[in-house]
Order: C-alpha cells, then sequence, then structure tokens
C-alpha cells in the first residue's frame, strides 16, 4: 500500500493546496544521475564536486575532465535547475595538495571557500569549466559555495564567479551559524542560501559530526537548528531571494513538511528519499506544515520537537 502511494505520487514537489516545493536530488557525479530522474528529481540541488577531485589528491583535475564531467550532469536536466558546489576540501574531505596537515581542529581551519580563496587558481578553473560546459545549454546552472561564514565570504566567491565569466545564479551554502544570523547581510551579494544541515548542525552544536559519541547533537530536529533555519529562510523571503535546504534533513519526510512550514523554498536529498518526501508533502497543507513547524520549534528536544510535529500533523 505504502509502494502504490509512492509511486502514484509523481510530478513536482507540493503540498496538498499545491504550494510548489522543487524536489531536488543529492548527488556527487554523473553516475548518480540517473536515480535521480528516475525518482523525478526536479534538477538537482547540491552537486558534491570533491568527488573528482578525490581520485588524485595531489593535483587538480584537468579543465577538459571537468568539463566532461559537469556536462555530462547538466545535459542530464534540460528543463532543470543543477546546483553546483565549488569544491569542498578539507576536514571531513581532506587533499593532500591543498589541505594543511598540521591543524589541530581541521573541522574549524581551512576547509570548503577558505580552501579555494587560499587557492584562487583551483576555484577559477572550476568556475571557468562550468562556464564551458554550461555553453549552450538551456539548463539553469547555480553555484554554490560551501563554508561561508560572514558577507566578506560571500562578496569574495560572487567576485571569483564574476571574474570568471560565468553566466549563473551565485549563491552560498549556510552551514555556519554566523551565516544564518547575518543572512540578510549575506544575501547582499548573492542571489540564493542553501542550507547544509549536516555541517550547520556540527557547528551549532559544537559536536563532531564524525564522532558517534555525541551523535544525539546531530539530529536536525534539534529546536535550535529549526530556529537557524528559520532565521535563514525569513532572510531570504524578506530580500526576495530563494533558500533551500540540502543536508540530510531534508530526507526525512516529516522534517520536510516541518522545514516548508518554516518557509524553506526547495528541498535537496538522495534519490531514494525523494518519492516518499513527495508523497508526505503531498498530503499536508502549506498551513498545517506551519503549524508543524510552530509545535516543533516550541519543543525542548529533538525528540518532542518530532512528536510535536507528528501530532500536528497526522491530527487532521
Ligand atoms: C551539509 O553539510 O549539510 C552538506 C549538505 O554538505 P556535506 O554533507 O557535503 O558537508
Ligand atoms: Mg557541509
Amino acid at each position: 500500500e505504502r509502494r502504490a502511494a509512492v509511486d502514484a505520487a509523481r510530478g513536482p514537489g507540493a503540498t496538498a493546496d499545491g504550494h510548489k516545493v522543487p524536489l531536488l536530488a543529492n548527488i556527487g557525479g554523473p553516475g548518480d544521475v540517473s536515480a535521480a530522474t528516475e525518482a523525478g528529481a526536479e534538477g538537482v540541488g547540491l552537486f558534491r564536486t570533491e568527488f573528482l577531485f578525490l581520485d588524485d589528491s595531489t593535483k587538480a583535475p584537468s579543465e577538459e575532465k571537468q568539463v566532461a564531467v559537469y556536462r555530462q550532469v547538466l545535459e542530464a536536466f534540460p528543463e532543470g535547475r543543477v546546483v553546483v558546489r565549488v569544491l569542498d576540501a578539507g576536514a571531513d574531505k581532506p587533499l593532500d595538495f591543498l589541505t594543511p596537515g598540521d591543524e589541530p581542529n581541521p573541522a574549524l581551519g581551512v576547509r570548503g571557500l577558505r580552501t579555494l580563496l587560499d587557492h584562487p587558481e583551483v576555484l577559477d578553473g572550476q568556475l571557468k569549466a562550468l562556464a564551458k560546459a554550461a555553453d549552450g545549454l538551456p539548463v539553469s546552472l547555480e553555484v554554490m559555495a560551501p563554508m561561508v561564514a560572514d558577507r566578506a565570504d560571500a562578496r569574495a566567491f560572487a567576485e571569483a564567479c564574476r571574474a570568471a565569466g560565468l553566466d549563473a545564479k551565485c549563491g552560498v551554502m549556510v552551514e555556519v551559524p554566523s551565516a544564518a544570523l547575518r543572512a540578510r547581510s549575506v544575501l547582499q551579494e548573492v542571489e540564493f542560501l542553501s542550507l547544509g544541515t549536516n555541517d550547520l548542525a556540527q557547528y551549532t552544536f559544537a559536536a563532531d559530526r564524525q564522532v558517534g559519541a555525541v551523535s544525539r547533537l546531530q539530529d536536525p530536529w534539534q529546536p535550535a537548528l529549526l530556529d537557524l533555519v528559520a532565521l535563514a529562510a525569513e532572510a531570504a523571503a524578506a530580500e526576495g531571494k530563494s533558500c533551500g535546504v540540502c543536508g540530510e534533513a531534508a530526507a526525512d519526510p516529516l522534517l520536510a513538511c516541518v522545514l516548508t512550514g518554516l518557509g524553506v523554498t526547495s528541498l535537496s536529498m538522495g534519490a531514494a528519499s525523494l518519492p516518499y518526501v513527495r508523497a508526505t508533502l503531498a498530503k499536508h497543507t502549506l498551513a498545517q506544515c506551519e503549524r508543524a513547524a510552530s509545535a516543533a520549534r516550541a519543543a525542548d528536544s529533538a525528540q518532542d520537537a518530532r512528536i510535536a510535529a507528528q501530532a500536528v500533523l497526522s491530527g487532521e
């Protein structure tokens, strides 16, 4: 019965009353594209380009190789959006030629955009390869930077995109609490936000995402995390810009409804979760999602937030 309900729900993501929430896929490369299109993804919300770099951690891949890989992905979504994240090296994804080996706290050190600003030729090479790959294709290309902390980071990334001659929307990931707290300021420089809830939880709770002993604090239902999501979504709405979620939180169907109620404008997840999120979203109105979001934020723990949202969404 569940399978039938999942199969029946096709087409774009929307609440029961027709509020559209594009459902996008998280991918690591061309090998993930067919699962995404089969699940009915409306595009890609997070293309983690670091997999392309992990093949050889001594140097960046050639421009030809990058163009070929990006083009394969962009061609798969002719009418859709493809959000490409520039290289997120460091911390849990170290690269020999880029990542300092002597940091006491790599997650708090030079990683993500910080690495790219220290190696502008790598960022520029990636942006130019993306511009070439998208040339002549109807796809809507969007490019975003990981680990952005403030407006200066956002400006540096936007300037790099312009300097590379990239004709794409330029955005930033919200993974550091400072970026959520000052989202309106960050949005003066870029066109969209995408919440990386995995890292946002790690940095909000000072709980290493790779340490199982503190996994309780990595729960995306934590009300403090929901507060930061709400802040970012409200800032984006005030600026007339979009604010998606591309962390694991978007893959939990119930939490996807809560995120929608908080004002998030798109949800990106592994393809396997997409049909379940689509089916659950289609059963609830935007007003119900908003009530579930308020109930979850009023709770004092992740567990109580989940129970409170479930009660609102099932008591209808
Ligand atoms: C995140 O941090 O939520 C995210 C989507 O990026 P990654 O998991 O690749 O760090
Ligand atoms: Mg991240």
